[in-house]
C-alpha cells in the first residue's frame, strides 16, 4: 500500500555511489557505505579526490534524508495507520541513532584531512564569477569565493564544539524540554461545563462578546499560574545544564556558546541589541498607533477606564465575521495558482509542477497530523507541502508561506552538495517564505472582494508590525538570562517585566500582574530552542526589503529573489541577502523606512 500522496519520484541525479536498491530501514545495509567512505578518505590524494568523496557522502546523506522525509510524510498523512507509524518509528529508533555518530565521524575525518586546504582552493564555478587574485598574486581563495568555504566553516564548527561529556547533558536537556511540552500539553480548563485544552481556548479570544473573551482569557491565565513553580523549576534546571554545556566547551557563558552552536558567524550579540533598540525606537510608535486605533474601533474610548486589555488583541476590531477565502481545498490551490501566474511565470510553473507530481496534501481530514510544514525530498530534489486547510485567511497565509519555501527548494535543485541544497540558513529560508506572503498578498483579490482583500492585507501587515516587539522581548530576555548566571526567579521576573514595559505597547494589565510577569512561560522557544527566535525578525526585515524593492521594480526584484534562492546555503548570510537585493542589517536605519512603508500601505487599506 502506498501511503505517500505522490507517486514514484526519480532521483534528480542518478546515484553513482549508493546502490540502486537498498533498504534504508536496515542498518546492516547502510553501515558498509559509511565504512567505505571512511576507508576511501585516506586514499584521497588530491583536492579532486576529496571533492568526489564529498559528493558521494552528499549523495548518501540525501538518500537517507529522503528516506526519513518519506516516512515522516507517510506518518503525518496517516496518523491512524499502524504500518506508517511503525515504519517511521523504526527509522527514528533504529537507524538515526546509529547514523549520527557515523556522520560525525566523517565530519571529523574531513576536518583533519590533509587535502582540506587544497579543497578550499576550488573556486565556485557554477555561477561563473571571475576569479579574484590577491594583491600579491597568490592563488589563495577568499572565503567568499571558495566553493566549499561555507560547508567547511560549518563542519569545522560542529566538530570543534563537540564534547563527549556534553552528550549526557544534551540528553538531560532534551528530557526537560519534553517535560515542558508534556506539562503545557496537559493543561486544560473547564469552560462553561466543557473541558478544553489551552489551544482550543485560543479561539474564544476572537469572539466579539467582550465579556466572554475576558472569561476565557482569565480562565487560561489562572490555570497557567497554578503551574508557575513547575515551569520555573524546569527552566532553572535547563539553565544549569546549559551553563555547564557551555563551560565544558570552553565558553564563558551559554549565550556565546549558543551563538556558535547556531552557526551565527555573521552577526553578534551586539547586533541583536541594536535590533532591540531599533524595534523600541522605530516599531513601537507604530504598535502604539495600532493599539490606539484598535481601542477606538472596539469602542473602548467611550468606556471608563477605556483601556485595551490582554483579551482585546485578537478579535476583529469591527466585530465582523471571519473572512471566508474559499470552500474546498481545490479552490484554494487554483486561486493560489492564479496569484503565482500573475506574479511570475517561472514560480507559477513550479507550483503547477508540484500539483502535477501530487506534492501537496493540504486538506484537513481525520487521521492527519495537525499543523503545516514543507519538506524537501532530497534525492528527487522536490518539495512537499503539508497543511490542514479549513477555509480561513490563515490558510491563505500558510500556503503562500510554504510555497515560498518550496520555491527555494526548486530553485536550488542544481546544487549538488546536499548541505547547500537542503540547509540554507534559517534566517534566509524565512526570507524566501515571508517575501512570498507579502508579494502574493498583492494579488489576494483572487480570493476576495476588494474590501475583503484589503481587510486580509491589513490583518497580515498588522501582524508583521506586531511581531517585532515580541521577537525583541523574547530575544532580549534570553540575552539577559544567560549573561546573569546565578540570578534568582524574582530577578528574572523583574528583567522580563522591564522588557514588557519597553515592548508591550498600550495594554492595561492591571489586576493581572502575576500573569504578566510569567507570560514567558508560554513561549516554547525559550524552553526548547534557546536563542532561536530572532531569526524570524531578521528574515522579516529581509522580506520587507524584497517587498519594498518590488514596489519600485517588480521584474528585477523577482529576478534577484529567484537568483538568491538558487544559491541555497552556499554563501554566508550577508551575501544571500545581498543577492536578494537586501541589506543584512537590523539597525534603526534599516527598520525605519520599512516600518514607514508598512504604515503608509496600511493607511491605504
Ligand atoms: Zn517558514
Amino acid at each position: 500500500m502506498n501511503l505517500l500522496p505522490f507517486g514514484k519520484l526519480p532521483a534528480y541525479k542518478a546515484r553513482t555511489f549508493v546502490p540502486q536498491t537498498i533498504d534504508f530501514g536496515d542498518w546492516p545495509q547502510i553501515a558498509p557505505l559509511f565504512g567505505q567512505l571512511e576507508i576511501r578518505a585516506a586514499q584521497c590524494k588530491s583536492a579532486a579526490d576529496l571533492e568526489r568523496w564529498l559528493l558521494d557522502w552528499s549523495e548518501l546523506s540525501a538518500a537517507l534524508d529522503e528516506e526519513a522525509a518519506r516516512r515522516y510524510i507517510a506518518m503525518t498523512c496517516h496518523t491512524d495507520n499502524a504500518e506508517a507509524e511503525k515504519a517511521y518509528l523504526h527509522f527514528v529508533e533504529n537507524v538515526e541513532p546509529k547514523l549520527k555518530p557515523r556522520q560525525f565521524e566523517l565530519e571529523t575525518i574531513y576536518v583533519a584531512h590533509p587535502q582540506r586546504a587544497e579543497l578550499l582552493m576550488i573556486r565556485r564555478g557554477e555561477f561563473h564569477e571571475p576569479p579574484i587574485e590577491n594583491n600579491n598574486g597568490a592563488r589563495r581563495a577568499r572565503p567568499s569565493e571558495a566553493r566549499y568555504a561555507v560547508f567547511d566553516r560549518d563542519v569545522k564548527n560542529h566538530v570543534e564544539l563537540f564534547r563527549t561529556e556534553n552528550v549526557a547533558l544534551e540528553t538531560g536537556d532534551a528530557k526537560l524540554c519534553q517535560q515542558y511540552q508534556k506539562l503545557t500539553g496537559s493543561l486544560t480548563v473547564n469552560f462553561r461545563g466543557v473541558e478544553k485544552t489551552l489551544v482550543q481556548m485560543g479561539r474564544f479570544l476572537e469572539e466579539p462578546d467582550r465579556a466572554l473573551r475576558q472569561e476565557a482569557w482569565e480562565l487560561v491565565a489562572k490555570r497557567r499560574l497554578q503551574e508557575v513553580d513547575n515551569f520555573d523549576e524546569i527552566f532553572d534546571r535547563l539553565i544549569e545544564l546549559r551553563e555547564q554545556t557551555a563551560r565544558n566547551a570552553g565558553f564563558k557563558n551559554y549565550r556565546d556558546y549558543a551563538f556558535r552552536r547556531l552557526g551565527r558567524f555573521d552577526y553578534t550579540p551586539e547586533d541583536c541589541t541594536r535590533f532591540h533598540d531599533a524595534v523600541a525606537r522605530e516599531v513601537m510608535p507604530a504598535v502604539r498607533e495600532l493599539h490606539t486605533a484598535r481601542r477606538r474601533q472596539l469602542g473602548l474610548d467611550k468606556l471608563h477606564p477605556g483601556h485595551l486589555r490582554p483579551w482585546d488583541l485578537a478579535v476583529d476590531p469591527q466585530n465582523r465575521p471571519p473572512l471566508k477565502p474559499f470552500g474546498q481545498v481545490g479552490e484554494m490551490v487554483s486561486r493560489t495558482q492564479k496569484i503565482f501566474d500573475r506574479l511570475d511565470g517561472e514560480l507559477a510553473g513550479g507550483f503547477r509542477q508540484m500539483q502535477d507530481l501530487r506534492l501537496l496534501d493540504l486538506d484537513n481530514r481525520k487521521g492527519k497530523a495537525p499543523g503545516g510544514y514543507q519538506q524537501n525530498l532530497a534525492e528527487a530534489r522536490v518539495p512537499f507541502i503539508f497543511m490542514n486547510a479549513v477555509g480561513q485567511q490563515r490558510d491563505v497565509e500558510t500556503i503562500l508561506h510554504e510555497a515560498g519555501h518550496a520555491f527555494h527548494a526548486l530553485a536550488a535543485r542544481d546544487e549538488n552538495l546536499h548541505a547547500y541544497r537542503n540547509n540554507p540558513p534559517i534566517e534566509f529560508c524565512e526570507v524566501a517564505s515571508m517575501s512570498m506572503e507579502l508579494l502574493g498578498n498583492e494579488f489576494i483579490e483572487e480570493f476576495y472582494s476588494a474590501a475583503d482583500a484589503n481587510r486580509a492585507r491589513r490583518v497580515h501587515l498588522e501582524g508583521v508590525i506586531g511581531v517585532f516587539p515580541w521577537i525583541a522581548t523574547v530575544d532580549a530576555f534570553q540575552h539577559w538570562i544567560y549573561t546573569h548566571p546565578g540570578h534568582s526567579r524574582a530577578e528574572r521576573a523583574a528583567a522580563w517585566l522591564e522588557l514588557m514595559d519597553r515592548f508591550g505597547g498600550d495594554v492595561d494589565w492591571s489586576g493581572y500582574e502575576a500573569a504578566r510577569a510569567n507570560l514567558w512561560h508560554r513561549q516554547l522557544h525559550i524552553f526548547t530552542h534557546p536563542f532561536y527566535y530572532i531569526e524570524y525578525g531578521i528574515a522579516q526585515l529581509g522580506a520587507l526589503q524584497v517587498w519594498a524593492n518590488s514596489k519600485r521594480d517588480q521584474a528585477k526584484t523577482l529576478n534577484d529573489y529567484k537568483k538568491s534562492l538558487a544559491l541555497g546555503g552556499s554563501r554566508p548570510l550577508p551575501e544571500l541577502f545581498q543577492a536578494a537585493g537586501c541589506k543584512f542589517q537590523f539597525d534603526a536605519a534599516t527598520i525605519k523606512p520599512l516600518i514607514e512603508l508598512a504604515r503608509s500601505e496600511l493607511a491605504k487599506l
